[in-house]
């Protein structure tokens, strides 16, 4: 996949970004323009305004276990789908905290 370069008009070619600490996807053209990938650029947005919000999910009983409601703008930001599986890491320092992720 390629794509053309608005500034010089050669062919850009798929590369990582490091956005103001963050990997995303990309072009990257030889005359040294870059351009992030569109669905990436709409996540690092969407990802950047959560980070100014207060975020709470809500744990509610299902069946034998719980499901931990997701705010619908972080599942959209993160990208996630119905059904996913994520990993819980647990840290026994901090037992009111634990960390979702992502495969
Ligand atoms: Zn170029």
């Amino acid at each position: 996949m390629t794509m053309k370069c608005v500034k010089c008009g050669k062919l850009a070619k798929r590369a990582s970004l490091r956005i103001e600490g963050t990997t995303v996807p990309g072009w990257r053209c030889s005359c040294g323009e870059e351009y992030l990938d569109a669905d990436a650029a709409e996540r690092l947005l969407a990802l950047r305004k959560l980070d100014r919000q207060k975020l709470t999910a809500k744990v509610t009983q299902q069946g034998n276990s719980f499901a931990v409601r997701l705010p619908m703008a972080l599942f959209r930001a993160l990208g996630m789908k119905d059904k996913e599986t994520l990993g819980i890491k647990v840290d026994p320092s901090n037992p009111r905290s634990f960390t979702l992720t992502l495969y």
